[in-house]
């Protein structure tokens, strides 16, 4: 009956289970990792029904090496073929790969990403990373990352969509929505998951795997607000994080990988460890043995452990000992069949090994990285408008990253080639730009500048300076970099600076040196057009930060979202101001924005109603522009303390020069309330505040408000 595609899912995963052994439901909660030397061995794990997934990854650190680790059609079919053809049930491996970013046509960083503000966009990028991905047999990624990030030391800030819940949900949710589409049967979509569960962007320091100390109210309000969004639309897999909370490692907590996870978000899916987090309870000091480990990570609610193997050794065991119930075990199973049921992996287990080449960099692949990368882009200064370059302007490149290719392309691009990257040089090129002189060391402080109307010094970080495992603890530009473009600002011609960077870095003494700054991220397979699109103006700049910019490293965390304190006129610095250097959500255009006009719909709700703000955004400038219009609230006065100001919508509008839009955001319960202890979400009564702002930072260009809620 479970072969019978015709059935319910419910259907086949019950009669499937009734007829599985203990050590068949066993195997299907253990992942190994696809290493090639072991494919042989993977082939009978896999026909004796002892593995029932597959981690396409080689290391434990596949998205922090430097090399493109190849996917091997041919044999991930071979060993899927033993697990449908010669084990007893015929259950097939899901297949899961990191497509973070991008399979073979890389797209923007997720912060770089994030900095576009345009769901449809993230959500089209992901739909066409799952049409690669799928074409060459992977069935599921690790993505989205979804983890909160306040602190840009930690290297995997890269990974995420920024520091604010609302930004992050709205963007995990398009991008789950992208990956698994309506209908995950689909031979073009995977299965998404949403890591890792949970507050590992908190990690102490910055420091990869440390220890977070989060309150319950943070927790719930912040870190958790990415996870509810994506799980809301269905995403069918969650990771359990590496770090400890409260005292507990997550991936051996069942306060939050079964009380909160599946108790309060409602999550239904099933959830996997990261890699050898099980095995890494007993470093944590919660576990004795590898037994202790699959025990206290499988009774927290961990269903299916990535390559370290305790589940496999010890879970018959422990049933058997009466120490894990069969009725867990059933219900672990059954989460993970779901999902092979619902991918229609028994219908169609294979991959074609001829498809990925006709599927892959498919013009509007490309396309949509270009679009996406250029949308991201955050012009950060254009002091007297040296920025958009005139076609007539003589120009010389140089710095470390101007022919870079494989650097754009930033962390975890396992798939994707450096060699099949547009670099800055090339992008300039293509734009048709007179470029009379190219130098790409960080040592050429004083060259042959003369005849060049224009500097463009591309600084930044290589692709190894971020992503997993790679913290750092100053944030400056690497060694060299600031010291070339000092020298470069005393040639006297004007100077534009890119910066292409899986972090915010710290810019504060870049600034003086630079006539605009135009802040890139790792941009992807498409980067260098991008880049060429914006700094000669084909595009209008519209990219905004999904992090603040802090202007010393000393001041980390910092993030807007701050609260009032006691004493809010106090308690800065002496040395430094407090403020950041950009704001979140700052980021400037070649025309200006005007916000006027502002409206609520109603002077008060009550806590069941809705209300609308709205305001008039008027395109002020010569050029046609995209404004990313932004929505923040605050709850004055309720039992726990709110932010100073929080987003609460976001919009991407485009206007002509002269024109105006009025932009109107939608708050419900879900935009003006909070999670209180009880997991509840309360609107209270009072006094909010309601602003429409081109930013984070209300210097008087915002349009606000105020409303009330009423019992
Ligand atoms: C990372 C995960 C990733 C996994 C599989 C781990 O080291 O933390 O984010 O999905 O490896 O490659």
């Amino acid at each position: 009956m479970y072969s019978d595609p015709s059935r319910t899912v419910d259907v086949r995963v019950r009669d499937l289970i009734s007829r599985m052994t203990l050590e068949e439901k066993v195997g299907q909660l253990n992942q190994m990792p696809a290493i090639e030397a072991d494919f042989d061995k993977l082939a009978e794990l896999a026909a004796g029904g002892k593995i029932g997934s597959l981690v396409l990854a080689w290391t434990p650190w596949a998205g922090a090496g430097g090399e493109r680790q190849n996917l091997n059609v041919a044999e991930n079919n071979r060993i899927q073929r033993a697990a449908v053809e010669r084990s007893r049930l015929g259950i097939p491996l899901i297949l899961g790969r990191d497509v973070v970013h991008g399979f073979r046509t890389i797209f923007p960083i997720p912060l770089g990403q994030a900095a576009s503000w345009d769901p449809q966009l993230v959500e089209e990028a992901s739909t066409i990373a799952a049409r690669e991905a799928a074409s060459a047999g992977v069935h599921w990624t690790f993505a989205p990352m979804v983890d909160i990030a306040r602190d840009p030391r930690w290297g995997r800030v890269a990974e995420g969509f920024g520091e604010d819940p609302c930004l992050c949900g709205v963007l995990a949710a398009a991008s789950v929505r992208g990956f698994q589409g309506d209908d995950l049967s689909r031979p073009d979509r995977i299965g998404a998951c949403l890591k890792h569960m949970i507050g590992y962007g908190a990690v102490e320091g910055g420091r990869d795997y440390n220890v977070a100390e989060i309150s319950q109210q943070t927790l719930r309000n912040v870190y958790a607000a990415p996870f509810r969004k994506g799980i809301d639309v269905g995403a069918v897999s969650v990771m359990a994080a590496f770090n400890e909370i409260d005292g507990e490692p997550c991936s051996g907590s069942r306060a939050i990988l079964t009380d909160f996870l599946r108790g309060e978000l409602g999550f239904s899916g099933f959830v996997v460890s990261d890699w050898a987090s099980v095995d890494e309870l007993r470093q944590h000091g919660v576990a004795d043995d590898r037994r202790a480990a699959a025990r206290i990570a499988f009774d927290a609610g961990l269903d299916m452990e990535m390559s370290s193997g305790c589940h496999a050794e010890h879970l018959e065991a422990l049933v058997e000992s009466g120490q894990i119930s069969i009725e867990q075990i059933d219900q672990s199973v059954a989460n993970i069949l779901r999902v092979k049921f619902r991918l229609g992996l028994f219908e169609r287990p294979y991959a074609d090994p001829e498809l990925s080449s006709r599927v892959f960099l498919q013009e509007d692949h490309r396309g949509c990285a270009r679009k996406l990368a250029a949308k991201s882009l955050v012009l950060l200064k254009n002091d007297n408008n040296v920025l958009p370059i005139s076609s007539r302007t003589k120009i010389g490149i140089t710095g470390p990253l101007a022919t870079a290719q494989r650097e754009l392309m930033g962390t975890w691009t396992v798939d994707g080639f450096g060699d099949e990257t547009v670099s800055i040089v090339d992008g300039f090129r293509n734009a048709g730009v007179n470029i009379v002189h190219i130098d790409d060391t960080v040592d050429s402080g004083d060259p042959l500048w003369s005849n060049v109307d224009l500097i463009v010094v591309a600084l930044g970080e290589d692709h190894l300076r971020s992503g997993e495992n790679a913290s750092i603890a100053a944030l400056d530009l690497p060694s060299g970099q600031l010291d070339l473009l000092e020298k470069l600002a005393v040639v006297g011609k004007p100077v534009v600076v890119v910066i292409c960077a899986g972090r915010p870095l710290v810019l504060t003494d870049v600034i003086p040196h630079a006539d605009a700054i135009l802040y890139a991220w790792h941009p992807g397979i498409e980067g260098g057009n991008a880049i060429a699109d914006v700094l000669c103006g084909a595009v209008n700049p519209s990219g905004k930060l999904p992090v603040t910019m802090p202007r010393h490293v000393g001041q980390i965390p910092i993030h807007y979202a701050r609260k009032n304190t006691g004493r809010p006129d106090d308690g800065g610095y002496t040395d430094i101001p407090a403020t950041p250097l950009f704001a979140f959500g700052y980021g400037l255009s070649y025309t200006t924005f005007v916000y006027s006009d502002f409206a609520v719909s109603r002077p008060s709700i009550t806590a069941l109603e809705g209300i609308e703000a709205s305001a008039l955004i008027t395109n002020t400038g010569d050029v046609p522009g995209d404004e990313v219009v932004q929505c923040y609230i605050r709850d004055v006065v309720s039992r726990m303390t709110r932010p100073v100001r929080e987003l609460a919508g976001l919009e991407r509008v485009r206007l002509e020069p002269g024109e105006s839009k009025r932009v109107i955001f939608a708050l419900s319960a879900s935009e003006l309330g909070y999670w209180d202890r009880d997991g509840k979400l309360t609107v209270e009564p009072g006094r909010f505040g309601v602003w429409i702002a081109p930013d984070s930072q209300f210097d008087g260009r915002e349009a606000g408000g105020e409303f009330e809620v009423v019992a």
